[in-house]
Order: C-alpha cells, then sequence, then structure tokens
C-alpha cells in the first residue's frame, strides 16, 4: 500500500508486516467544546484505514491523544466561569460519546494530564542536550537554532518558519521568534503541576511526543491529523523527538487530511459557521430540487467523508453535500434491494463471465485503496459494477439468475460493512404490496383492466413508490425522496 507522506511529498509504501501492529498516531481533540464535522471528517478517514489495514489482516495499535491542558480550555473556562479541568471532562466524555455515535472505535485514548511525568522526563533530555532553556516568570522554551532542520515537514525554510506567529507561543523574552513553550510557569487561578523546573503546565506539542514515547518509543510508523496542524505543531513534535533522542525519522509516514471548509471558510465561532456534530444529526435538511426536508444521519457523514479523497478540501454546502451522499447511500440500498428481490431469471445456468467480473472488481476495488487511499474512487466500483452487470444482462438477454445475484450482493455487502455503513434494507409497506397486487390483477385483465391499473399505479406513485412493470408480479421500489424511511 502506497501513502502520500508530507514530509518527502511523494507516496511512500507502507512498511507492514503480518502480525506486528502498525503503530499509528493522530492527533486527537482538544476538548473544549463539541466535536464539529470537521474532527468528524479527519476520524472517519482514520476510521476507515485502520477498518481496511484490519480487514486486509494486519493488525493496528491505533493512538490517540486528549489535549485535556491547553491555553484554548483555560480561556473558554474562564469565559464559562468553570474550572479548566470540570470543562475539559465534560467535552472529553462529549467526543467519546459523538465518536460512538459515528460508529468510530478501535483507538486508545492517552490524555496529556495523565503523561506529566513523561512530559518532565523529555524536558529535562531536552535541558540535558542544550535544546531547551529557561525565561525566568515565564517557562521553558525549545530553542530552534540547535535544530537546523526546523521546517522540513512544512516544507518552509527556517525564516519563514520563524516569521510564521500561527499558533507560536508568544513571548518577548524569546531568543529565536519561532521558540515553542516546553513548560509554562503556574500562573494564578490555572491547572499546575509540579516539576523539579517549578509549577507549572506543559506546552502544546510535548504532550504528543511525551505520550507517544512511552507508547511507542522514540520512532515509529505513521503520524497523522489535519493539514492544520503541520504547522506549527507537527513540525514542533518532530523537532522535539528528533532533538531528544537523537534518531532519525521519528516517524515513517505523516498522512494528512484535508480540512473540511463551510461555504469556502474555515469554521469559527465568530463567524457564526461552527457545525458540532450534534447540529448536524439534530437539524433537518432542505436539499435543493423542491426535495422534502430530511435528518442527515452519521452514515451520511460517514459517505460525505469517504465519498472523496481524504486529501482534498472538502467543502461543506448545506444543500448540496448531505443530499449527495444519501443519494450515493440510497444507490447502494436499491441495488441490494434489486438483487434481492427483482433482477433475477429462474434459469440456474451461470455464466462464468459474472464470478469473473467480481475477481476483476475485487482487485480494483483493493486498488484503489492501496493507492493512496482512494475511498472515493474504491466506492465508486461499487456503481461501476452495477452498470456492468446491466450491460452484461443486456448483452446477453437475461438477467441475473439467484446465485449469481446472491454472488454480487455478499460482494457489496461486504463492502458496505468494511466502509462501516449499517444500512437498513429497504421493506416495502404492507400497504404498498396490497395496491401493487390489486394493480397487478387489473393489468393481468388487460386492456379492461388497464385504466384502473394506471390510477393505482398513480397512487402508488403519490404514497412515494415507483412501479415497474413485469411479468407476472411487478417490481416496486421507494423513491429517492422517500429515503429517510431508510
Ligand atoms: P483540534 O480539536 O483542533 O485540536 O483538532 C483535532 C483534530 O481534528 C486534528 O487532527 C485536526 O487537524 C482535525 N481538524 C480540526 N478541524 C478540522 C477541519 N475543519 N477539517 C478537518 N479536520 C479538522
Amino acid at each position: 500500500m502506497k501513502i502520500y507522506d508530507t514530509l518527502s511529498g511523494d507516496k511512500k509504501t507502507l512498511e507492514i508486516t503480518k502480525g506486528v501492529p502498525l503503530k499509528l498516531f493522530v492527533c486527537g481533540p482538544t476538548v473544549y467544546d463539541y466535536p464539529h464535522i470537521g474532527h468528524a471528517r479527519t476520524y472517519l478517514v482514520f476510521d476507515m484505514f485502520v477498518r481496511f489495514l484490519t480487514a486486509q489482516g494486519y493488525s493496528v495499535h491505533y493512538l490517540q491523544n486528549i489535549t485535556d491542558i491547553d491555553d484554548k480550555i483555560i480561556d473558554r473556562a474562564k469565559q464559562e466561569n468553570t474550572d479548566p479541568r470540570t470543562l475539559a471532562k465534560k467535552f472529553e466524555e462529549a467526543y467519546y460519546e459523538d465518536m460512538e455515535t459515528l460508529g468510530i472505535k478501535g483507538a486508545k485514548y492517552a490524555r496529556a494530564t495523565d503523561h506529566i511525568p513523561e512530559i518532565v522526563v523529555q524536558i529535562q533530555t531536552l535541558l540535558k542536550k542544550g535544546h531547551a532553556y529557561e525565561i525566568p516568570g515565564d517557562g521553558y522554551y525549545f530553542d530552534l537554532s540547535t535544530f537546523p532542520e526546523y521546517g522540513k515537514l512544512s516544507h518552509r525554510t527556517a525564516l519563514q518558519a520563524e516569521d510564521s506567529v500561527s499558533r507560536v507561543d508568544d513571548s518577548t523574552k524569546k531568543r529565536n521568534k519561532g521558540d515553542f513553550a516546553l513548560w509554562k510557569f503556574e500562573k494564578p487561578g490555572e491547572p499546575a503541576w509540579e516539576s523539579p523546573f517549578g509549577r507549572g503546565r506543559p506546552g502544546w506539542h510535548i504532550e504528543d511526543t511525551a505520550i507517544t514515547e512511552k507508547e511507542f518509543g522514540p520512532q515509529y510508523d505513521m503520524h497523522g491529523g489535519a493539514i492544520d496542524l503541520i504547522f506549527p505543531h507537527h513540525e514542533a513534535e518532530l523537532t522535539q523527538q528528533e532533538s531528544a533522542s537523537g534518531k532519525k525519522p521519528f516517524v515513517k509516514i505523516w498522512m494528512h487530511t484535508g480540512f473540511l471548509l463551510i461555504d469556502g471558510k474555515k469554521m469559527s465561532k465568530s463567524l457564526g459557521n461552527f457545525i458540532t456534530i450534534r447540529d448536524f444529526l439534530n437539524t433537518p435538511i432542505t436539499p435543493i430540487q423542491g426535495n422534502p426536508k430530511y435528518k442527515p444521519t452519521s452514515q451520511t457523514l460517514r459517505m460525505m467523508t469517504l465519498m472523496h479523497h481524504y486529501r482534498t478540501p472538502l467543502n461543506y454546502i448545506e444543500k448540496l453535500m448531505p443530499q449527495q451522499a444519501q443519494d450515493r447511500l440510497w444507490s447502494i440500498q436499491s441495488y441490494l434491494f434489486r438483487l434481492s428481490h427483482g433482477d433475477r431469471v429462474k434459469s440456474d445456468k451461470i455464466r462464468a463471465s459474472i464470478s469473473k467480473l467480481l475477481e476483476e472488481f475485487e482487485r480494483e476495488f483493493n486498488s484503489k485503496l492501496e493507492n493512496d487511499f482512494n475511498t472515493g474512487e474504491a466506492l465508486a466500483s461499487i456503481d461501476l459494477l452495477w452498470r456492468k452487470l446491466l450491460a452484461v444482462a443486456r448483452d446477453t438477454g437475461g438477467l441475473l439468475n439467484v446465485t449469481e445475484a446472491d454472488a454480487v450482493k455478499k460482494w457489496i455487502e461486504e463492502k458496505v460493512s468494511l466502509f462501516g455503513f449499517q444500512l437498513k434494507p429497504v421493506v416495502i409497506p404492507e400497504e404498498i404490496q396490497k395496491l401493487t397486487k390489486e394493480m397487478d390483477e387489473h393489468r393481468s385483465k388487460k386492456k379492461e383492466g388497464y385504466s384502473k391499473a394506471t390510477d393505482l399505479r398513480e397512487k402508488i406513485l403519490a404514497l412515494g413508490f415507483l412501479v415497474e412493470n413485469e411479468e407476472p408480479n411487478s417490481f416496486v421500489f421507494p423513491l429517492v425522496t422517500n429515503w429517510e424511511a431508510y
């Protein structure tokens, strides 16, 4: 499998051996608010990545940190007149609940505040090796002049890296403008921990390297997160860890997901375009084209994410994207429904071409995922298979027989389950089945019955179902606008 690696700027082969767990670390949330749909995108991608490797017979040691002490948490706690630890605890719980709602599982979580001793040891190592210094009354900082390769991950020159002020700690007494905090001395009213260099709290970047060094050692396989974290967070992590251990590379592959934007803009409280996972799931959507309002589900969000390549920016447009995702889910449900109910003939002569076709699609499907994890194209291969089957049926003048339909259905169901979708089977309500039967009875009377049959077809349509006439029984299925029932 090849994955695009941010550091080398190239697709790199993932070195993975059966029986040896792949060490994967993905930056977890800073718990000061409910998780939003951007978080959902990143964590759904890594969830699917772990699902795929597991299905291929590999094991993954999947680790995520929980940033439960940080400036953002302290600021929010002040605004809400509460204690930072209480606030962090509340949103940590909310994060786990929302991940469960999204069907995301398999990660081991590690809280920053449970790793203060490891953080202290790493800072001591950096001090001993001359990479860190103290600013009295302020804290300890990393001295960037001791690591000439700073900027190699984000592909910034040292000067550009120095000049950037984005989320780099502020202090006028730093040796270099870009130096980042390792330990911040205690301030009144802020949480603090004992350490040999004074009471205080850790800087943001050291939390992650202390956790990964404890769980994985100084070097490991893969580090993930969204693109916003490349600089300064991941650049700083790399700098710290390679300086502390003297070992390179810190990680073999850096895998970054693209950002989810709202109408082309970054999500933020101040712009009022912040959509939490809870809001998304609780807000009915009015799609374009006059379709009725519907409530999106966690499946909608999963499809919305995975139908696109993980590295492309995802521009969320409320009237468009959830509907596109629903349509895709609906298509797959309809293939499965047709395969179990409609598109079959009685002949049990099996065409060798169908099993060959499935083998070809299996190779195709895996090759899409193995080439920089192209979930969008892998999903599209389900639709391509369907179209190919229609062409085969047309060319050979026959529908699939039961055995063939079951084999195709099984293949699609396997992929649906690999992607973590739980699609409700389509059930035609009894009332509709009765009306369809009545309609078929009128139809069988030929000319005399046609007018009544047409009226019934209209009635069925008005109830949200479409009829395809077949002999002797018609095939009926729900209209796309009726999807909410499924
Ligand atoms: P944070 O809570 O901001 O520390 O972010 C937690 C994780 O979610 C990190 O991997 C971020 O890169 C990722 N993330 C944050 N915002 C977005 C977004 N809008 N789109 C995609 N991923 C995001």
